[in-house]
């Protein structure tokens, strides 16, 4: 289990070192959580739980690695959303989202850029679901979090 573990992290840290290489990410988490790789969370792209020590979030591999590099920063950040936010909404995904927001509006204000200009153009009325919202939904809640 540990093995398998350190083999997951490794693999996300690859990714992540992609992902620096990519654009530069300034934004860390308050404190970091084990992350790693699995399938089976689909149809999500990824999965924050609560363990016998701790939270522990789950991407999914398939998704991961096909979506452009800001988004993979947003829904990092959205994971550690459903750790830290506390609020204001009733719905869990809105807090993570403008949480997430947030955060990202303070250190990579040109990431969260082009994540809500995905949001518009690429996912528009058809993204998300009925937790997260459409494209437009979500771009709208990310604006009014980060005031972006
Ligand atoms: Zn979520």
């Amino acid at each position: 289990m540990v093995k398998r573990l350190f083999l997951a992290v490794f693999v996300l840290m690859l990714a992540a070192f992609q992902t620096a290489q990519a654009q530069q990410v300034n934004w860390e988490p308050p404190y970091r959580v084990p992350e790693y790789f699995d399938r089976s969370i689909a149809p999500y792209g990824g999965f924050t739980s609560m363990g016998p020590n701790g939270p522990y979030i789950r991407f999914n591999p398939d998704m991961w690695f096909r979506a452009p590099s800001y988004m993979n920063v947003f829904l990092r950040a959205h994971e550690y959303g459903h750790i830290f936010s506390r609020g204001p909404f009733a719905n869990p995904e809105a807090n993570a989202d403008c949480w997430a927001a947030r955060e990202l509006g303070r250190t990579d204000p040109q990431i969260l850029d082009q994540v809500i200009a995905y949001m518009l153009n690429v996912m528009g009325p058809n993204g998300g679901d009925a937790t997260h919202g459409n494209g437009f939904q979500m771009a709208q809640l990310i604006r009014q979090c980060s005031g972006r």
